[in-house]
Formats: C-alpha cells, sequence, structure tokens
C-alpha cells in the first residue's frame, strides 16, 4: 500500500514550495516513474471578469502501479485536471505526461490513440452505449482499433466483476453497479498504462461502491494497474496508497496510506 513514502503529510505551503522551486532537471526521473504527470497546468475557461482558473498551475506525479486518490471541493478542479491529463480536454498553458509522452504534442490523431490505447477513463454517470449489449461496450474500444479482443482478458475481466451473466444485457437493463462494473471493464479492455476515474461511485448505492472500489484496488495490488479516481468520500479514498487534495485549481496537500479518519483530518485542517 505504501507509496514509499513514510514521511507526515506535508503541509500546504511546503508542498507548494516544492512545486515551485522544481528544477527542470527533476522533470526527467518523473518522467521515467510516474504513469502521468502535470507541470506548471493551467486552464482558464472565459475572459474578464468571467474568467476561471480552473487549473491555476498545477504541478502532480501520479505514481506507476500505485492507486491515488484526488479529492477537493465542488470547483477546485479535480474533473478538468482528470480530462486534461487523459487527453479529453486540452489546457491553456503547461505540460502532460503520460509515462514519458508529452501529450501537448499530440495532434487530434494522436490524441484519440492516446485514449484508446494508453489511457482509461470511468465516469461518474458510465457513458455506456444504450443501442450495445454489455459485453459489445466492453469490447468497444477494441472493435474500434480494429484489434482482436484477448478472449482470456477478457473473461478473466468480466468474472472479476461479476458480469458475466449480463454480457447480452444492454445497459438499460442492468443495475448502476453493473453498468459501472461494465464501464470499468471497457477502461481496462486495452490494458491501458493508466485509469482515470473520475467520482466512480458517485452514483453507486454503498455496497455496489465496495465492490467497485476493491476491485480498483485488486487491480493495483494484482496486475500492477496504476488509478487516478476523484472522490468525495473519505471511506473511498481509503482504499488509496496516496491523496492529493486540491484547492483553487491548485495541487495544495497530500497524504500517504490513507484512512478515512486521517482523510477527515486532512479535509478539516485545510478548511474545504
Ligand atoms: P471539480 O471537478 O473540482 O468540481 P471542475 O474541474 O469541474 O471542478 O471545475 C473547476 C472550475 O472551472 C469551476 O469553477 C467550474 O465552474 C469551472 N469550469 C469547469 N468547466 C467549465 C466550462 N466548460 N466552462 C466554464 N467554466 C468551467
Amino acid at each position: 500500500m505504501a507509496d514509499g513514502s513514510d514521511a507526515a503529510p506535508q503541509s500546504a505551503a511546503k508542498v507548494g514550495q516544492d512545486q515551485i522551486t522544481r528544477a527542470p532537471e527533476q522533470e526527467a526521473p518523473l518522467r521515467a516513474t510516474s504513469a502521468a504527470h502535470a507541470v506548471d497546468l493551467r486552464k482558464t475557461y472565459g475572459t474578464g471578469q468571467a474568467t476561471v482558473h480552473a487549473l491555476a498551475g498545477v504541478h502532480v506525479a501520479f505514481e506507476r502501479s500505485r492507486f491515488t486518490a484526488v479529492m477537493g471541493p465542488s470547483g477546485s478542479g479535480k474533473s478538468t485536471l482528470m480530462h486534461c491529463m487523459a487527453g479529453l480536454d486540452r489546457p491553456t498553458s503547461g505540460q502532460t505526461f503520460v509515462g514519458d509522452l508529452d501529450i501537448g504534442n499530440l495532434d487530434d490523431h494522436g490524441l484519440t490513440q492516446l485514449r484508446r490505447d494508453r489511457v482509461g477513463f470511468v465516469f461518474q454517470s458510465f457513458n455506456l452505449v444504450p443501442t450495445l449489449s454489455a459485453g459489445e461496450n466492453i469490447t468497444l474500444p477494441v472493435d474500434l482499433a480494429g484489434k482482436k479482443v484477448d478472449r482470456d482478458w477478457f473473461d478473466y475481466l468480466v468474472a472479476q466483476l461479476g458480469i458475466a451473466d449480463r454480457l447480452s444485457h444492454r445497459p438499460n437493463e442492468l443495475s448502476g453497479g453493473q453498468q459501472q462494473r461494465c464501464a470499468c471493464a471497457r477502461a481496462l479492455i486495452n490494458r491501458p498504462d493508466l485509469i482515470f476515474a473520475d467520482e466512480p461511485t458517485g452514483n453507486l448505492d454503498s455496497n455496489s461502491s465496495a465492490e467497485m472500489l476493491s476491485f480498483l484496488r485488486r487491480s493495483v495490488d494484482e496486475f500492477g494497474q496504476s488509478i487516478v479516481m476523484v472522490t468525495h468520500d473519505p471511506r473511498g479514498a481509503a482504499y488509496a496508497d496516496r491523496v492529493v487534495f486540491l484547492a483553487d485549481g491548485l495541487a495544495v496537500d497530500e497524504l500517504a496510506n490513507p484512512t478515512a479518519d486521517s482523510v477527515l483530518e486532512h479535509v478539516r485542517a485545510l478548511g474545504t
């Protein structure tokens, strides 16, 4: 579970200072060791008085084969960060890397390939295609890429997620939990380098949430998946190896080896 750091959680000021003073030569090791990282990432919406700095210069790295939770108040930039780092949206400035690939250098075709081959995304609202069966939804990324489905991997995923007997059903014939497990299998079918999950349990009851979070945890422990998950729930964050806290478009603090209680304490201390 450890992320290699036994140090006490850093204060917001300390983390901010480290971010600002990070030398360019420190970026190279980050490219080698992190599943994804962002350098001075900014995203601005609107102009003039209506300007919103959704991301105000985020420096953050997400480690390989680790489960990282991202928390912060509503409007702090969590979804914008996920979308920019997954290549679903382009930042206003700054850099985002998946492994050592600077995704700002990719054209639209390159971003499509990145999303198809290297990054999986799980949305709060499942985003399944209503006219396709559960099985067809899961294999959609492979089918779109014109590749052959790895049947052993497919069978493993649907068995692990407990949806092997639901594959011929359309999404509207599945419970919320089953739809999200289906979306999770779809995100994993191409064995991506990392998965971004934006409040994946936000629409699930507590049993379905626990099942989904246990699956995400197992996928890190058993096959080294890298996962970044936005959550509001301290109990959900406690499944992660590390929590990164956002506020006002900045990564302001982090916590290793979280428990629900330590996350709550941190949230209170940050005043968020
Ligand atoms: P979070 O996920 O933490 O709730 P978001 O990343 O969704 O935060 O939003 C960060 C800020 O950016 C908010 O103030 C939000 O209103 C604003 N924002 C997000 N998307 C847009 C958009 N498409 N147009 C204008 N403002 C936006």
